[in-house]
């Protein structure tokens, strides 16, 4: 089956919005139950996969911050928020009989294993999915630039932004209905349409690398599977 695949080895990039439904905060169960399904599917497939997490359902530390935290000391509590996604999704794809190892960007040895590139590049020849959790372990950082970072370590051929909506339009569709769906854009014309892929840091990374993007609505069911497979899902950035 893996010599099908457009992309064998993948970061995927779930916002912390995604585990949380329709109730827009924390965890909804069937939500992350249907998503773990769709893990399953692109790992049978034969796909390396790396799973980056956000925090934003449970915190976000600029909001945080304008409501008067200390912006760093609300940063740690974001990325501890990863933490806790990452654990809610490991212990949903091994009850599917997937392994998986949980590696922390901030050291948190009793639940989950230090992030060391050539650890994490091991697990994926071993099969594992690896879930990389708690962000970039730097303050005044996002997941996405998380992601990029460790799409780059372990030399994924591509990001996957699970978003959603269906990919990258000409405005915001949910504020804009006459906008357009663009499915493939270069990373030049997406800095001149002024069009937001990614957070700045992130996108900049995949730029300078020539690290291609995908965002894609993660509520399409076997979306991700088809995009690994080279099928034409979501807008391709590059
Ligand atoms: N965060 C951080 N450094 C990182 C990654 C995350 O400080 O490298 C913090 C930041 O406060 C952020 C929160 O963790 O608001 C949750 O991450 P993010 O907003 O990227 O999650 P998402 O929007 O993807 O759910």
């Amino acid at each position: 089956m893996a010599e099908k695949l457009k992309y064998q080895r993948v970061v995927l990039k779930l916002s912390g919005e995604a585990l949380a439904g329709d109730k827009g905060f924390g965890l909804d169960f069937a939500v992350i139950d249907r998503l773990t399904d769709e893990i399953r599917d692109v790992h049978r497939i034969g796909v390396s996969l790396g799973l980056v997490v956000g925090g934003g359902n449970i915190f976000r530390g600029t909001v945080a911050s304008q409501q008067g935290m200390d912006r760093v000391s609300a940063d740690y509590m974001g990325m501890l928020a990863t933490v806790i996604n990452a654990l809610a999704l490991q212990d949903m794809l091994e009850k599917k009989d997937i392994q998986t190892r949980v590696m922390t960007a901030i050291r948190m040895e009793e639940l989950a294993e230090p992030y060391i590139r050539r650890r994490a590049q091991r697990h994926l020849e071993q099969n594992r999915v690896v879930l990389f959790a708690g962000g970039t372990g730097n303050p005044y950082f996002s997941t996405d630039t998380a992601a990029v970072l460790r799409a780059l370590e372990i030399e994924a051929q591509v990001i996957i932004k699970a978003t959603s909506v269906d990919g990258i339009y000409t405005a915001d569709p949910k504020r804009h209905p006459d906008a357009k769906f663009i499915p493939e854009l270069s990373f030049q014309d997406a800095i001149v349409r002024g069009l937001q892929v990614m957070d700045g840091n992130a996108f900049g990374l995949c730029k300078d690398n020539g690290l291609p993007i995908v965002v894609m609505n993660v509520n399409q069911r076997g979306a991700i599977a088809k995009v690994v497979q080279g099928d034409r899902v979501g807008t391709l950035v590059r």
